[in-house]
């Protein structure tokens, strides 16, 4: 399995937290509660095959709907 370390910062307080990307299956989309403000962050998770890089997005979950 591979894994990356990753340090996130909190969109909603702005807490710092370490998590563990796993990378092997793809583009992923899930929340992570934040470990201080308990408030769900989602984390969208894209591979980019040709440069072999990671990019990671990170927003809140207060998007409006439409
Ligand atoms: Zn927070």
């Amino acid at each position: 399995m591979d894994t990356k370390h990753q340090i996130i910062e909190c969109p909603h307080c702005g807490h710092k937290m370490h998590i563990d990307l796993d990378y092997s299956n793809g583009d992923q989309d899930y929340f992570e509660d934040c470990t201080n403000c308990c408030n769900p962050i989602h984390l969208n998770l894209h591979i980019n095959d040709l440069q072999h890089k990671l990019e990671l997005n990170i927003s809140s979950d207060d998007e409006q709907i439409y």
